[in-house]
């Protein structure tokens, strides 16, 4: 999609620090670290967010890239936290469905 952020760094018209890349997913280091592993992964096609899935191959496919990156990470035994923000409320600022893989340090009992 034209003007979206999330599909110039698909298509590397934006740079990215790129953690893992297959046919259909792509994850990548989030430009404001909100602690010390902080990936993105986002499906290549463009959708929205999540109310807005309808093919059921996505979430399929970006469970299988949080596991990898968990794996090239080295992060499975130490934990990790996975966000999706929607709409308003969640503060969604990129309208390109992304998951934030947080990790690297403990994280705290509290999401809010
Ligand atoms: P949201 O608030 O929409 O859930 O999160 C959007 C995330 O995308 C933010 O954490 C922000 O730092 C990240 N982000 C925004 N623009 C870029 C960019 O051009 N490159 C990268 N790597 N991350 C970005
Ligand atoms: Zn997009």
């Amino acid at each position: 999609m034209e003007d979206c952020i999330f599909c110039k760094i698909v298509k590397g018209e934006i740079p990215s620090d790129k953690v893992y890349e297959d046919e259909n997913i792509l994850a990548f280091k989030d430009i404001n670290p909100a602690a010390p592993i902080h990936v993105l992964v986002i499906p290549k096609k463009h959708v929205e967010n999540i109310l807005m899935v309808n093919d059921e191959s996505i979430p399929n496919e970006i469970f299988k890239g949080i596991k990898e990156v968990a794996k090239i990470l080295n992060i499975e035994e130490t934990g990790f936290r996975t966000i999706v923000n929607c709409g308003r409320d969640a503060g969604q600022e990129v309208m390109h469905l992304h998951f934030h893989i947080l990790a690297g340090e403990h994280l705290g009992e509290k999401i809010k």
